[in-house]
């Protein structure tokens, strides 16, 4: 009997949820059980780093990576899989583009450090005690993994030949994408296992916008009950749509929530913060540059709002990602 693709899944700094996805797929995961050879998935199956490091190189078909880099424990096993395996899938926003995680490069590992181990209200650590990567305790040496200065995207730290993206990704993508794997049909690499679209393109309220939006008061969805039915941004609230790829069947939309970008920026499109933001701009119907500064004034946290998934992978974040690793 032929040997069946080996096939590993794994989890760095993520939350569990793309691991759930990957179960989301119901009777279909059977399938995936009898046509590959799962040889790692720590969530579910006892197999050790080890087994992986004593096999070939290029030995496993492919290996899908969920979650972002922050320490070194991350990145040995990114490379490990990227080192053993034919092709490599970013699985999940935090894979592809550091993920809402990332937010954590808008401080510094010093200020984590001092509010988890020090200065939070529930903390009680009288001897001011870090983690280390080395100690010496009863002259034993014990290690921790390095915690980075920065969260990175996989791509930022390993080559990637797909990228499939949400928080997490929707079954229907997560089938498509394994039976594109098992079949042998996968487009280019570097490509997105995802419609190649913006988000307002697909979604059932885009035929309630008028030729020319223009809003002159900016809301977030909790300051006004929002009309199930026409476009957020026409109602004034902020709506990443027009900035992100579609794909997630409009997941929040059909629950009346406005879209915050999980599936990233639009193909094409380098930059989903700063595409959302010239898209903002041309619909801010206020005289002069006063006005315009007050109205994105009321928008709380912008860069948290507008980078929410992608700032490690975003131009203005790269430009503060210094290499620390
Ligand atoms: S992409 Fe979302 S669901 Fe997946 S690990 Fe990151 S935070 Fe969790
Ligand atoms: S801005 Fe939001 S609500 Fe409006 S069409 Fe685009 S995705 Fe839909
Ligand atoms: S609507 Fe936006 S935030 Fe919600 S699942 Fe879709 S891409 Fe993600």
């Amino acid at each position: 009997m032929a040997e069946k693709p080996k096939v590993a899944i794994c989890w760095l700094g993520g939350c569990g949820g793309c691991d759930e996805a990957v179960v989301d797929i119901n009777e279909v995961i059977l399938r995936v059980v009898d046509a590959v050879d799962l040889i790692l998935w720590p969530v579910a199956l006892d197999f050790k780093y080890h087994h992986i490091e004593a096999m070939k190189d290029g030995e496993i078909a492919l290996s899908v990576i969920n979650g972002h880099v922050r320490n070194s424990d991350h990145k040995e096993i990114a490379e490990l899989l990227r080192r053993k395996s034919q092709l490599v899938l970013a699985f999940g926003a935090c894979a592809c583009f550091g993920g809402t995680p990332g937010l954590a490069n808008l401080t510094t590992k010093e200020d984590i450090f001092n509010w988890v181990y020090r200065d939070a209200p529930t903390v009680v650590n009288p001897k001011g005690n870090h983690p280390q990567p080395k100690v010496s305790v009863d002259g034993k040496e014990l290690t921790l993994p390095e915690f980075y200065e920065h969260v990175y995207a996989l791509n930022q730290v390993i080559d990637v030949d797909y990228y499939l993206p949400g928080c997490p990704p929707p079954p229907d993508l997560v089938v498509n994408a394994i039976t594109a794997v098992l079949e042998a049909k996968l487009p280019p690499k570097g490509s997105t296992l995802a419609p190649h679209k913006a988000l307002c393109d697909t979604c059932p309220r885009n035929k309630t916008k008028p030729a020319k939006i223009a809003i002159s008061d900016i809301k977030r969805i909790h300051e006004v009950e929002a009309d199930p039915n026409s476009c957020f941004l026409v109602q004034g609230i902020l709506c990443l749509g027009p900035a992100t790829r579609a794909g997630c069947g409009e997941a929040c939309i059909d629950i009346n929530i406005p879209c915050r970008g999980c599936f990233g920026p639009v193909e094409g499109v380098a930059d989903a913060g700063a595409k959302f933001a010239s898209a903002l701009a041309s619909i801010i119907d206020v005289e002069d540059e006063e006005e315009v500064k007050k109205s994105i004034d009321t928008i709380d946290d912008v860069i948290g709002y507008f980078y929410r998934f992608s700032l490690p992978s975003s131009i203005l974040g790269k430009k503060d990602l210094k290499k620390t690793i």
